[in-house]
């Protein structure tokens, strides 16, 4: 067989295992921590509704559809940058820059969510494609892959659109930067399907209160037609799409709890560490 092939087999089994590892490490990795810390993650449970054993089922087998879609557009991608259409920096890092990049494609995507989302919601793209994602009107952290295909494609092709732009533009972007991307990514998604509230109480009147919480994606999936926003809040506020009594809800269940903040800091700081380790050797 020509080199061609095997070194599309070597790309396709690369691409497969990021996309798989990162949805099974992301979301697994939450699961055992609000099992292991099963008292505090009762008390801020937002619906009292429980997600049963089909809706978990349904998430998990479309996430594995999904998790298809973005293997091949991976793969896509790094054929791309092996024809050098795609490009990526290999220069040695200049930290500012490398910040910067990060920076603006979670910017980028936040405002591509936000808009391909409001689109989604309009009466004939909902029924064709986004209803399945609200089937889970009591998400887990297992619904962040939960799409339909044409839904995965949607949420696939941000990256090698936003990656053709920027090698157009500036000439390409550092590789360990869209690894970062990709990271951040998947564990801001099964947070916002988590269904317990992990941040402090008093977040949405603190400094970072503009970083979406769960409690603001669950009530999206609860109520639909409002929140948006997939990272920051920005969109929905600019747009009077924020729910009406989003800080309310918060406020109810991200109560003061004893020892609670300093818990849900450890473990989310846990979850994050397991992700980046375990996902950077599968990557490497
Ligand atoms: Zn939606
Ligand atoms: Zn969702």
């Amino acid at each position: 067989m020509p080199d061609i092939f095997y070194k599309i087999i070597d790309h396709m089994i690369a691409a497969f295992t990021f996309d798989l590892g990162r949805y099974l490490i992301a979301a697994g990795a939450l699961s055992i921590l609000l099992w292991v810390f099963g008292k505090w993650s009762d008390a801020r449970r937002i619906q009292t509704r429980r997600a049963g054993i089909a809706d978990y089922k349904r998430e998990f087998l479309s996430s594995m559809r999904t998790v298809a879609v973005f293997g091949l557009t991976t793969i896509s991608t790094v054929l791309l940058e092996s024809a050098g259409i795609v490009k990526v920096m290999t220069s040695e890092t200049v930290w500012p820059l490398f910040a910067l990049q990060l920076v603006a494609m979670i910017l980028a995507h936040d405002a591509y969510f936000y808009w391909m989302h409001r689109w989604l919601h309009t009466k004939t793209m909902f029924r064709f494609s986004h209803l399945h994602h609200h089937k889970s009107r009591t998400p887990t952290p297992w619904a962040a892959y939960s799409f339909s295909s044409f839904e995965a494609m949607t949420e696939a092709a941000f990256v090698p659109i936003y990656l053709l732009a920027i090698s157009v533009l500036f000439g390409g972007m550092y590789p360990f930067a869209i690894f970062l991307f990709l990271a951040h990514m998947i564990v801001r998604n099964v947070i916002g399907h988590a269904g317990v509230e992990i941040l402090p109480a008093g977040w949405l009147n603190g400094p970072l209160g503009w970083i979406t919480t769960t409690t603001h994606h669950d009530l999206h999936h609860s109520q639909g037609n409002s929140n948006f926003g997939l990272y920051f809040t920005w969109w929905d506020r600019m747009m009077g799409t924020e729910h009406p009594e989003y800080e309310e809800r918060f406020n109810m269940v991200a109560k003061p709890i004893e020892l609670s903040v300093s818990a849900a800091a450890n473990a989310s700081i846990a979850a994050f560490t397991t992700l980046i380790v375990v996902n950077t050797a599968l990557f490497a």
